[in-house]
């Protein structure tokens, strides 16, 4: 986004990329469309693409070349993908605004820390990406989920009208999700959705949204940008005076390293990655890494809460077959609806949900043995077929489009003790110094986690549906899943109004470097119970507008 607003106000933009250029609508990158048979491996996920082989992110939780470790037997997983656009390529596109309650935590649950800012600050930077980008939903006058510009949703399909008759019976509400898809033109440059229903393959026509298709892309034609691919950077640079002179990176194709000057410089490398490059430039002047004079960078790192269940709805058994492909996402969702008041834990979640007759492809549904003692024979007997051949696929043809899953992705509370540090003993590929990852749940999320699982079995019960595997219980942390899985990453160059407990001030410029900005989920205070990227996003056009009036200004 940085790119854009910035290049097309006339300033000379370097985009510097760790990954390499892609375009779904190229035919060499393009996996949209495709058969499963047209993969070696049917589909099945890889390490660099560990989320199918058809799958748009190049990258994953774990890159031979750019390890990461972890301390005191914690866990934290980190997910990237190293391509023009970032994980956006391949992103679930649900696009929410964060509420007026999100930026004000502390002030309502007395718990971490307020923003410097609120929802009316970002407001107007939300009305503009919605414009710029397009995203579907319906207006419902929810007090902490603020309506958009919406163009039209698409219908609920056969499992989700189940899921909303289910929820009806125990007062959750469920409503049309919010994605940036394209349901209508916008512009001459990308299509319209025609509900192929593989968005995280990738878009030929643009119809979803990603970073590369529709924001890099129109950048480039303003004729302001140079776009450096497969350029890793190391560290920004900076002068006597402390401020930033530009950034040297390693080219991975020639592994010898370079350096790139800039009157500003704007990070926007992921809210880890962002902070391992600001530690990584230590100097005279920033002698514990550039902007960390608070010691806050890496600092207060989150991620959302996450934990599943599925289950198989009998009545949707040997359904019949059609086209209900849709978009490549889920059409309906349940935000928060809970007043925390009345629960043993802070902040909320919201709900994803799954199923229908999308692509097989391998690994599909669930484990076949644990589905195939539902699959009843013509005796009323359990599914004696199975194994491979005319048995497997009849047992397949039976459940097919009858499974539905829920996913609660919730708010943590940021912590001081959850952080990310430069590892003093181990350096990449290009001789870079990784990240150490401490991070810990705590109570809170755990009882939200349980909150879950309670509300999926419910809810599975009022749609008529046999739960899945067995309901997970207080020796899994009630499936919570490791911090990192969700891939909310937020919060590790916080903003704030002291400079000695965060990173950045209000406009995401570093307290200690007045040409240093930083645009990805870094600035965060809190995560919410929302999906971060539109946030980022109306962040980041708000930083760059501000970048402008200050260089017009001279002030940088
Ligand atoms: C499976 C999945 C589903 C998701 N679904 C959703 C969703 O539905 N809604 C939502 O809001 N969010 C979702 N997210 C999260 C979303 O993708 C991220 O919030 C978003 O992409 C973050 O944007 P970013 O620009 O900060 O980082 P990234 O998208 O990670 O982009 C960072 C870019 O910087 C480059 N880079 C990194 N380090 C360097 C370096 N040292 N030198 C040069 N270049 C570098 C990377 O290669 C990359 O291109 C999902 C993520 C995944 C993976
Ligand atoms: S579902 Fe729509 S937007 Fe997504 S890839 Fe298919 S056609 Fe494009």
């Amino acid at each position: 986004m940085a790119t854009k607003i910035l290049s097309e106000a006339g300033l000379s933009v370097a985009l510097v990329e760790a990954g390499g250029d892609w375009d779904p609508a190229k035919e060499e990158d393009r996996t949209q469309l495709r058969f499963p048979w047209e993969s070696p491996r049917r589909g099945a996920s890889t390490q660099i693409r560990p989320f199918g082989d058809f799958d748009a992110a190049i990258g994953g939780w774990e890159m031979p070349d750019e390890p990461y470790t972890r301390k005191n037997g914690t866990q934290f997983d980190w997910f990237r993908s190293r391509m023009v656009g970032g994980r956006t390529n391949h992103w679930g596109r649900i696009s929410l605004r964060f509420g007026p309650d999100d930026f004000k935590r502390k002030s309502i649950d007395g718990l971490g820390d307020d923003w410097p800012i609120g929802y009316e600050e970002v407001k107007p930077y939300y009305d503009k990406v919605d414009k710029l980008i397009g995203v579907f939903g319906s207006k419902e006058g929810i007090h902490n989920e603020p309506d958009g510009l919406f163009l039209p949703p698409p219908k609920p399909r056969l499992h989700e009208m189940f899921l909303m008759k289910g929820a009806k019976k125990m007062e959750l509400p469920i409503i049309p999700s919010r994605l940036s898809i394209l349901t209508k033109p916008i512009n001459k440059d990308r299509g319209v959705c025609f509900f192929c229903r593989q968005c995280n393959r990738g878009c030929q026509v643009y119809g979803d949204f990603s970073s590369s298709t529709c924001l890099v892309k129109p950048a480039m034609k303003s004729g302001q940008v140079d776009l450096f691919t497969h350029c890793m950077v190391r560290k920004v640079t900076t002068n006597d005076q402390g401020l930033a002179t530009g950034v040297s990176y390693v080219d991975k194709r020639d592994m010898k390293e370079y350096k790139l000057k800039g009157r500003t410089v704007v990070l926007g490398a992921s809210a880890c990655e962002s902070a391992r490059i600001l530690l990584n430039s230590k100097s005279k002047t920033h002698p514990n890494g550039l902007g960390n004079s608070s010691g806050m960078v890496g600092r207060y790192l989150h991620d959302s809460t996450g934990a599943s269940r599925s289950g198989i709805i009998p009545d949707l058994m040997g359904r019949q077959r059609y086209n209900e492909d849709g978009v490549g996402g889920m059409h309906v969702y349940t935000p928060w609806w809970l007043d925390n008041k009345k629960l043993d834990f802070a902040r909320g979640y919201h709900i994803e949900y799954g199923g229908g007759m999308n692509m097989p492809s391998y690994g599909f549904g669930f484990s076949m043995d644990v589905v195939r003692k539902h699959i009843l024979d013509q005796f009323g007997k359990p599914s004696p077929n199975g194994g491979y051949g005319e048995g497997l696929k009849k047992d397949i043809r039976a459940y097919y489009g009858s499974t539905v899953s829920m996913s609660g992705r919730g708010e943590s509370v940021p912590q001081y003790d959850n952080y990310c540090e430069i590892d003093p003993t181990v350096v990449d590929k290009f001789g870079i110094p990784v990240l150490r990852f401490h991070y810990k749940w705590t109570e809170n999320e755990v009882k939200q986690a349980k909150h879950m699982q309670d509300t999926f079995e419910e809810l599975l019960h009022q749609v008529g549906a046999i739960p899945l595997g067995t309901k997970p219980g207080a020796d899994t942390q009630y499936g919570l899943a490791a911090p990192g899985r969700i891939i909310h990453e937020v919060g590790t160059t916080r903003m704030g109004n002291d400079p000695t407990t965060s990173v950045l001030n209000s406009n995401c410029q570093a307290h200690d470097c007045k040409n240093l900005f930083v645009v990805d989920a870094g600035p965060f205070v809190s995560q919410a119970d929302k999906n971060p990227t539109w946030t980022i996003l109306a962040l980041a056009w708000r930083t760059s507008d501000f970048i402008i009036n200050e260089m017009k200004s001279k002030n940088i």
